[in-house]
C-alpha cells in the first residue's frame, strides 16, 4: 500500500443541515469519545501493510464536523499516525472546522496540537441564508472564527462559501464574496448548492422550484467569483478552488493528481496506486464500523481494482479539474501511450465546442469548460 496522504473521517455534527448528503449524523458525546479509539485501532491494523519507506505528506481531518474533537484527541491521532507511517516535518495538517463549534481557546489548542491549516465551513456571511441552510453558526461567528484563527497563529486558513442558494441574487452573492475577501483567508472553496435526493431540501425545493436560481444565474455567480477572487490575487487553480500563491490545498491536489491516500473512519475511501489503482471503501454506518473493529477486522466494504481504461478516464477527468490541466507527456509516461492517440476525437470535439484548450503539451478547460465540466467529463466515459 503506497500513500502519502491520510484522511480521517469524523462523521458527527451538532445538527444535520437541511441540504447535507454527507456521511454524518447528529452527535452524542459518548459516540465521539468511543470513536477515536476505533480510528486508532483501524490505523494500527493497517500499519502492518503500509510501505515502510513512505512518509505522510498531509493529514486531513474531514467530516462531518472534526472541530467537535478536542485538541487532545486530535493530537493523539497525529502522534499515532506519525509513529505508524512517518510524517514529513513540513506536512500540511488540516482540520475542517464549523464556526459554531470553536473559540479562541479551542483554536489555540488545535494549533498547539499540530494543526497548521484550518478549513472553515463559513458558507455565507448572511444570517438569513445561514438559517435557511440549517447551519449552527451565524454571520458574526463566521467573521469571528477567521479573526480568532489568525490570533491563534494559523497562517493558512481556507473558507468555504456557497452560492445558488434559494432566492439568492447576484448582489447578495457579491456581498458574501467581498466580505470573504476583506477577511483575507489564504484559500477559498466555492460551491453551488445542489439539491441531493433524500435530504429535507429535496422536499422543500423540488425539481423546478422557482426559488432556486436558474442555470444562467448560477453561471453568473461562478463568473463573478472568478472575477472578484482573481482580481484580489487568488489563483483559480481548480474548478471550485482559489488560493493565494503557495497555498493550494496540498491534500486535495493529491486527490486530483491520483496520489495514494489512506482514508480511515466510517464511510471513508482510500486510493492506492498499485498497478492501475485500487479504490477501497469502508462500511458506511457507525454500527458496522464498531462491530468490525471490535472483532479485530478491518471495516472494509469493498475494493475496486481499476482497469487500464478506467484509470485513463479517471486521469483525464481528475486532471482536467485543475487549471494546470493534463500534461500529455505525463499521460504518456503513466500509461505508455499517447493521450491524443486515445482521446483525439473527443478532444477535437470539445475544442470545437470551446470547452477545451489544447496546445502541443497540455490540455486545459476553458472558463466555459469549467462551467460545463460535467458535460466535458462525461465525454471521456465509454
Ligand atoms: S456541518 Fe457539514 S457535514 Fe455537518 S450536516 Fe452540515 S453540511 Fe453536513
Amino acid at each position: 500500500m503506497m500513500f502519502t496522504r491520510l484522511y480521517l473521517h469524523i462523521p458527527f455534527c451538532l445538527r444535520k443541515c437541511g441540504y447535507c448528503a454527507f456521511n454524518s449524523q447528529e452527535m452524542l458525546v459518548n459516540d465521539l469519545n468511543s470513536y477515536v479509539p476505533l480510528l486508532l485501532e483501524e490505523m494500527r491494523l493497517l500499519a502492518a501493510d503500509a510501505n515502510p519507506r513512505q512518509q505522510l505528506d498531509s493529514i486531513y481531518f474531514g467530516g462531518g464536523t472534526p472541530s467537535l474533537l478536542d485538541a487532545e484527541q486530535v493530537n493523539s491521532l497525529i502522534v499515532k499516525a506519525t509513529e505508524h507511517f512517518g510524517l514529513d516535518p513540513c506536512s500540511e495538517i488540516t482540520l475542517e472546522a464549523n464556526p459554531g463549534t470553536i473559540n479562541q481557546r479551542t483554536l489555540t489548542a488545535f494549533r498547539t496540537a499540530g494543526i497548521n491549516r484550518l478549513s472553515l465551513g463559513i458558507q455565507s456571511f448572511d444570517d438569513n441564508f445561514l438559517e435557511c441552510l440549517g447551519r449552527v453558526h451565524n454571520a458574526d461567528q463566521a467573521r469571528k472564527a477567521i479573526l480568532e484563527a489568525r490570533n491563534a497563529g494559523f497562517e493558512n486558513i481556507g473558507i468555504d462559501l456557497m452560492n445558488s442558494l434559494p432566492s439568492q441574487n447576484l448582489a447578495q452573492w457579491q456581498t458574501d464574496l467581498k466580505q470573504g475577501i476583506e477577511l483575507s483567508p489564504e484559500h477559498f472553496s466555492i460551491y453551488g448548492l445542489t439539491i441531493e435526493e433524500g435530504t429535507p431540501f429535496s422536499h422543500r425545493y423540488p425539481y423546478g422550484s422557482t426559488e432556486m436560481p436558474d442555470e444562467d444565474l448560477s453561471a453568473d455567480m461562478f463568473e463573478m467569483a472568478d472575477d472578484l477572487l482573481t482580481a484580489a490575487g487568488y489563483e483559480h487553480y481548480e474548478i471550485a478552488n482559489y488560493a493565494r500563491p503557495g497555498h493550494r490545498s496540498r491534500h486535495n491536489s493529491g486527490y486530483w493528481q491520483r496520489d495514494g491516500c489512506l482514508g480511515l473512519g466510517v464511510g471513508a475511501h482510500s486510493f492506492f496506486k498499485d498497478e492501475n489503482g485500487v479504490r477501497l471503501s469502508n462500511v458506511s454506518t457507525l454500527k458496522e464500523y464498531k462491530e468490525a473493529l471490535n472483532a479485530g477486522r478491518l471495516p472494509h466494504l469493498d475494493n475496486q481494482r481499476l482497469s487500464r481504461d478506467e484509470a485513463m478516464q479517471e486521469y483525464m477527468f481528475l486532471g482536467l479539474r485543475l487549471a494546470d490541466g493534463v500534461s500529455m507527456d505525463k499521460f504518456e509516461l503513466e500509461f505508455g501511450c499517447s493521450c491524443l492517440g486515445v482521446y483525439g476525437k473527443v478532444i477535437d470535439e470539445l475544442v470545437l465546442l470551446g470547452l477545451l484548450l489544447c496546445d502541443k503539451t497540455n490540455l486545459r478547460l476553458t472558463r466555459r469548460g469549467m462551467l460545463l465540466s460535467n458535460q466535458v467529463f462525461a465525454s471521456f466515459l465509454p
